[in-house]
C-alpha cells in the first residue's frame, strides 16, 4: 500500500498525547512552575526506570555534559577524549572547562567509539604520560558502546567514563538499563527530536552519592540550603550559602511534568521504533545500503536508523539527500565529524586524522524513524530510496 498523500515525512517527530498536554496544563495551574515537587518526581521515576541511584534533571544534555566534566575535576590542564561521530556538545563540554580535547575514531561496524582504537591510543598515551582524565563515549543512534570493556580500561588507566547517552534513553546493555552499571555518569537529552522530550531538557545519572550532591549544587549556582553542605552556621531561615561556582542549569516543573508523562510511553515507543527498524532491515536488504549492525548483548533505543550508501549505489549521498528532500522525505546526516568543524580545525585537527568517522559521514543518511510512523509512510521511504539508488 503506497502512501499517496505525499505529505512531508520528517526524520524524527515527537509524540505529544492528550495526557501530555493535560500534565502540562495541570502544572501551569499549580503553585510551581519551577523548583517544585514534580522536578524531583521526574528524577525519581527516571532513576527507577534506569535502575540508577541518582538522576539530576538539567536544562539540556549539553549542560549535563558540562557539569559532568566539572564533577570529574576537568579543568585547565585536563584531557578529555570523545568520538568525532557525534554532535559538537560531546567535545565542547571539555572546552567549556578549559580542558584539552582529543578524539578516538569510530568503529566502521558500530559507528561508536572504536574499542580497538581506544585501547591502542591508551597504550600509547600511557607511555607518553598523557592519559585522558575523562572519556566521553557516545551511544550513537541509541546503540550502547562497548561499555564493559571501556570500564575495564577506565579502571586500568584511571580515567572516568562520562557516557553521552543522548540518543539512548531506554536502551539496555547486557540486560541492564544504560546508566546503571558501567559508566561513572551518564547523560540523556530530552530535546524534541530525542526519545522522550521536554522540549529542551536533559538528565545526568550516577550511582555515586558524592557526585550526585555535587551535580545538584553545580546545576543551581553552587548554592545550598542544606546545613550539612554549609561552611558556616546558619544565620536564620532565609540563609543559603554559595559554596562553589555553579550555573542555572535547572529543568522547570513544566518541563518535568511533560517528561514524567512521556516516560510512561518510553517502552512502547522503543518497541515501535525497533519494529520499524526490523522492517527497514528487511525492505532494504537488497538495496545498495549498509544497514545498522545488530548485537545480541545490547538493545538499541533506535533513536536513528542510519544507512551508508555502498559503492553499488547509482547515486552519491549528496544527490540522494537532495532527491529525498525533493520527494518530501526528511532525511538527515548524522554527523559532520566534530574534528572537521572550523573551530576544531583551528585547534589543529585535520580531516584525515580520524578517517573512519569521515568515511562514515561521506556515505551516511539517517532516514525517517518515529513511533507513529505508518507502513505506508515507511513504504514510500523505501520505494523512493530503491528507485533513486538501486
Ligand atoms: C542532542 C545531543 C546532544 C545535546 O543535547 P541537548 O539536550 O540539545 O543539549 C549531545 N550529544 C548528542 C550525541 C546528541 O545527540
Amino acid at each position: 500500500m503506497a502512501d499517496e498523500t505525499h505529505e512531508f515525512i520528517p526524520y524524527s517527530r515527537q509524540e505529544i498525547s492528550d495526557a501530555d498536554i493535560a500534565a502540562v496544563t495541570d502544572q501551569l495551574r499549580s503553585d510551581f512552575l519551577t523548583q517544585g515537587p514534580v522536578g524531583g518526581e521526574f528524577e525519581r521515576v527516571f532513576a527507577e526506570r534506569h535502575q540508577v541511584k541518582h538522576a539530576i534533571g538539567v536544562s539540556n544534555a549539553t549542560a549535563a555534559l558540562h557539569i559532568g566534566c566539572l564533577v570529574f575535576g576537568v579543568g585547565p590542564g585536563s584531557l578529555v577524549w570523545t568520538c568525532p561521530n557525534s554532535f559538537v556538545s560531546s567535545a565542547n563540554c571539555a572546552i567549556f572547562c578549559g580542558a584539552e580535547v582529543d578524539f578516538v575514531d569510530s568503529d566502521p561496524v558500530t559507528r561508536n567509539m572504536s574499542l580497538e582504537l581506544l585501547t591502542a591510543k591508551l597504550e600509547a598515551a600511557d607511555k607518553l604520560g598523557k592519559l585522558p582524565d575523562v572519556v566521553i563515549p557516545v551511544d550513537f543512534s541509541g546503540l550502547p558502546c562497548d561499555l564493559s570493556e571501556m570500564r575495564a580500561l577506565a579502571d586500568t588507566y584511571g580515567f572516568k567514563i562520562l557516557e553521552d547517552a543522548s540518543h539512548a534513553t531506554g536502551a539496555t546493555y547486557k540486560g541492564l538499563p544504560i546508566g546503571s552499571a558501567q559508566a561513572h555518569a551518564t547523560v540523556f537529552s530530552f530535546h524534541a527530536v530525542k526519545i522522550v522530550t521536554t522540549g529542551e531538557g536533559g538528565m545526568i545519572v550516577t550511582q555515586d552519592d558524592e557526585l550526585a550532591e555535587k551535580l545538584r549544587l553545580l546545576r543551581s549556582h553552587g548554592v545550598t540550603r542544606d546545613e550539612g553542605l554549609m561552611q558556616r552556621a546558619s544565620e536564620g531561615g532565609w540563609y543559603y550559602e554559595m559554596v562553589d561556582i555553579g550555573w542555572n542549569y535547572r529543568l522547570t516543573d513544566v518541563q518535568s511534568a511533560l517528561g514524567l508523562s512521556q516516560l510512561a510511553k518510553m517502552d512502547e515507543w522503543r518497541e515501535a521504533r525497533e519494529a520499524r527498524a526490523d522492517r527497514y532491515d528487511a525492505l532494504l536488504a537488497d538495496g545498495p545500503f549498509k544497514r545498522p549492525a545488530r548485537f545480541n548483548d545490547r538493545v538499541s533505543s533506535w533513536h536513528l536508523y542510519a544507512v551508508e550508501l555502498t559503492a553499488d549505489a547509482k547515486i552519491g549521498r549528496a544527490e540522494m539527500f537532495a532527491a529525498m528532500r525533493e520527494a518530501k522525505i526528511g532525511v538527515n546526516v548524522h554527523y559532520i565529524p566534530i574534528h572537521t568543524q572550523p573551530y576544531y580545525e583551528k585547534l589543529g585537527f585535520t580531516r584525515d586524522q580520524f578517517p573512519n568517522s569521515v568515511a562514515y559521514y561521506d556515505h551516511a543518511l539517517s532516514i525517517p524513524l518515529f513511533p507513529a510512523m505508518t507502513d505506508a509512510q515507511q513504504d514510500r521511504v523505501v520505494e523512493t530510496m530503491l528507485r533513486l539508488a538501486a
